[in-house]
């Protein structure tokens, strides 16, 4: 009985014995693992370590040594190894560039041409930038999508393959759209530069005389890429139209002012009434024949128009005056358009986004008078 009581408690022991042995080979044979054993990140991103480590389902986090380091601002794939003693474990971060280019297109998605003669060279470009990459550039296709349209289809691929798809379309212009405004600068005009600026439209200004507080306005219009003509010092018909001499003064004298103080040498000018006014004749007779010979011989050009939103005459609201502009533009010349931005013209001014909407969607493009237009003028009747 006592033997056997005995040999069952050694048994016993032996038990204890292997669990205790079992149960070190598990404590030695354990690993230690990391919860993510891969990471995605995107380049330029932080990376912040915060990865669980455990052993046997323990938290064992921050007692590991960390080896390794990931730059997350070069794509690539990184090790990093997690050691605890003699055990370790190891976990990659894959760090990816997942954004692609942006295709900025200079000039914006449609552009109006006067024909299709050496197409490529009209684009107007294109800006590529990557949040990784730099000096990406785009490759272009030219599609022709009927007689008078193309497409110009910018491909734009990063070092990590991500691409980008920009589109433009080359219309052929129904035709070209010139706005003047004459008798400024006045409060209108800052408001009319405003809407012009908003819609990249350039337009042409014919001022009269102005004062000191007229100046940021004028260097506005310089600054802005518009073109700034002459109308004359004075817009009084019985002083201007009174001789040749004076009525020449009239615009040299303007023009020599605002070469003085903008350093502007402008060449256009507009005869107030027009070269083919009348009224001239009641002040001297056959003044503007002569006047247009003058004009000549300074080296100005003088521009009348063939469109009149008659917004100094009947046309007194701006639905009207649109009503003139869409009623006198036509296709395939160009349109010269009378406008006025002196006092009191707040109408033209709240007519003009819709002057501009309506002739881009009808596919005309706006341009300032320069020396490569052709001059629209009237017929001389004095
Ligand atoms: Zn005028």
């Amino acid at each position: 009985m006592a033997r056997r009581r005995r040999k069952r408690s050694l048994d016993f022991t032996w038990v204890v014995e292997i669990v205790i042995v079992v149960f070190i080979f598990i404590l030695l044979l354990a690993p230690i693992s990391v919860k993510n054993e891969n990471i995605e990140i995107g380049v330029g991103e932080k990376f912040e370590n915060t990865s669980k480590i455990t052993y046997l389902g323990i938290d064992i986090s921050d007692k590991v040594k960390i080896i390794g380091e990931v730059n997350s601002n070069v794509p690539g794939v990184y090790e990093i190894t997690y050691k605890w003693n003699w055990k370790e474990t190891k976990q990659t971060i894959t760090v990816k560039d997942k954004i692609p280019p942006e295709i900025h297109l200079n000039g914006g998605n449609t552009v109006y041409l006067q024909n299709f003669d050496n197409l490529a060279s009209k684009d107007p470009g294109v800006v590529v930038t990557d949040n990784y990459d730099t000096d990406l550039k785009a490759k272009r296709d030219i599609k022709k999508i009927s007689d008078t349209e193309y497409e110009f289809v910018y491909t734009a691929t990063d070092s990590s393959g991500n691409i980008s798809i920009q589109k433009r379309n080359m219309i052929l212009a129904k035709g070209e759209v010139y706005l003047t405004f004459d008798d400024g600068p006045s409060d209108v005009t800052n408001e009319v530069l405003d809407i012009l600026k908003e819609n990249n439209v350039k337009a042409t200004f014919f001022i009269v005389d102005y004062s000191e507080e007229d100046k940021p306005t004028i260097q506005r219009i310089i600054d802005e890429g518009h073109t700034l003509g002459i109308h004359g010092m004075s817009h009084d018909y019985a002083e201007i139209y009174s001789s040749i001499d004076v009525l020449m003064d009239n615009f040299n004298s303007l023009h020599d002012k605002i070469l003085n103080d903008f350093g502007y040498d402008t060449k256009f000018i507009r005869f107030p009434g027009g070269a083919s006014n009348t009224i001239s004749s009641q002040y001297c007779n056959g003044i503007m024949t002569e006047a247009i010979e003058e004009v000549a011989q300074e080296g100005l050009v003088y521009y009348d128009w063939n469109v009149d939103v008659d917004d100094a005459g009947s046309a007194r609201t701006s639905e009207k005056i649109y009503e003139n502009f869409a009623d006198g533009i036509a296709p395939n010349r160009e349109n010269v358009v009378l406008a006025h931005d002196g006092y009191g013209h707040n109408e033209t001014a709240e007519a003009l986004p819709k002057i501009i909407d309506y002739a881009k969607e009808e596919g005309y493009q706006f341009s300032a008078i320069s020396e490569d237009t052709i001059p629209v003028q009237h017929n001389v009747n004095n």
